[in-house]
């Protein structure tokens, strides 16, 4: 337990990392308020919190001000995967920025200390000499690309969170979060550990795009939590960035391979061409990591599918629906001008 309660925000605290972040913040006795619109994620992933006395939960778009009191704020709202956040361009901008702004607002009038989700993908596709990813590395993001809407919007992100640091004294906190995999990833996400762990345990082909030498390294849900939750209580002489990462690197035939072998799966691989401006590696260097949160990942790539396989095994895909099965989300698709 916690030696001070302190009330709790997450935003997109109904999603895959999101709810392992509430339950933990749980568990220690803070209060936690999860705010979500469940664009991209289920009811069924908070549902075992709803009767705890300390957890309560808003259904709120972040792109809309809010007004609460609260005295740590984790900004987890965005859609995260390709698939989720190309859905729609425009509005994955706009929680990125727009949700930004709100949540400072709230911090500096609260003083509370926000700590933002960014991402690997604010260094886009680096050359290979910047191999791996340090904190300093400037990024290479094409910024006119399908990428682009994520990409840019979290280093947009970024860039207010540090400028209401200079400009109001918040105090903030930005972890750049390598590809994570787990428990309560939306089997449609379109994400590689997911679609492969649906598609072997359903029989069906297992997707490679490209040649699959392209490289990512992928952390467990449980070390990323820690790895956020110390970095919210660090000291304020570091508010990062911070890259949080597993820095074991595999191709994405390795994981095909290994994900076949773990479900003891007939699936078979085939190939189908290279999304646009996907990156060709990935690895993040977690030196400040270690030096400053003394954290490095526990959980190594076997082990942690094998808790993933588990789950998937275990839930029943009838009830998991994509962001385009919603009524609501079409109408937003009518106000973008989309069809
Ligand atoms: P997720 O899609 O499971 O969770 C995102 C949550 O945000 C969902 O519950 C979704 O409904 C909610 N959300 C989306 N738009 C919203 C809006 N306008 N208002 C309120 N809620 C909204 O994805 P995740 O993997 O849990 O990612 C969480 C955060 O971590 C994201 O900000 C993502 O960019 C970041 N991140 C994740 C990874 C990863 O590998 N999982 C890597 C890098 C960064
Ligand atoms: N990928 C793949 N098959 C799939 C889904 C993804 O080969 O069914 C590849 C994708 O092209 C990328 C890597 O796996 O090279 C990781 O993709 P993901 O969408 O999980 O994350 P990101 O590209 O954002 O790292």
């Amino acid at each position: 337990m916690a030696d001070t309660i302190k009330r709790i925000l997450v935003t997109g605290g109904a999603g895959f990392l999101g709810s392992h972040i509430c339950e933990r913040l749980i568990a220690q006795g803070h209060d936690v308020i999860c705010l979500d619109n469940f664009f991209t994620s289920q009811k069924q992933n908070i549902t075992h919190l709803l009767g705890k006395p300390n957890f309560e939960f808003i259904r709120h778009d972040v792109t809309h001000p809010i007004w609460l009191e609260v005295d740590e704020i984790y900004n987890m709202a965005c859609p995260a995967s390709p698939v989720h956040y190309q859905y729609n361009p425009i509005k994955t901008m706009k929680v990125s920025v727009m949700g930004a702004i709100n949540v400072l607002g709230m911090a500096k009038r609260c003083r509370a200390k926000v700590l933002q989700a960014s991402t690997s993908e604010v260094y886009g596709d680096p050359p290979p000499d910047v191999h791996p990813q340090p904190e300093s590395y400037r990024g290479n993001v094409n910024p006119i690309g399908v990428r682009a809407c994520y990409d840019e919007g979290k280093r947009a992100a970024e860039t207010l969170f540090f400028d209401y640091h200079r400009s109001n004294n918040v105090n903030i906190r930005v972890v750049r979060i390598f590809n994570t995999y787990g428990p309560r990833m939306h089997p449609y996400d379109g994400r590689v550990v997911s679609n492969f762990i649906v598609q072997a345990l359903t029989g069906q082909d297992i997707t490679l795009y490209g040649d699959g030498s392209q490289t990512r390294s992928f952390c467990y849900v449980d070390d990323l939590v820690e790895a956020i939750i110390r970095m919210m209580n660090a000291p304020d002489s570091f508010i990062g960035p911070v890259n949080i990462g597993n820095p074991d690197e595999f191709t994405i035939k390795q994981l095909a391979e290994l994900v076949i072998k773990l479900t003891d799966s007939k699936s078979k691989l085939v190939h189908l061409p290279l999304p646009a401006d996907d990156p060709t590696q990935r690895k993040p260097d977690i030196t400040l990591a270690k030096k400053h949160l003394d954290w490095s990942p526990a959980i190594k790539l076997e082990q942690g599918l094998k808790k993933t396989i588990e789950y998937f095994s275990g839930i029943d895909l009838r009830h998991f629906r994509k962001p385009t099965d919603h009524t609501a989300h079409k109408n937003t698709e009518r106000y973008t001008g989309k069809k």
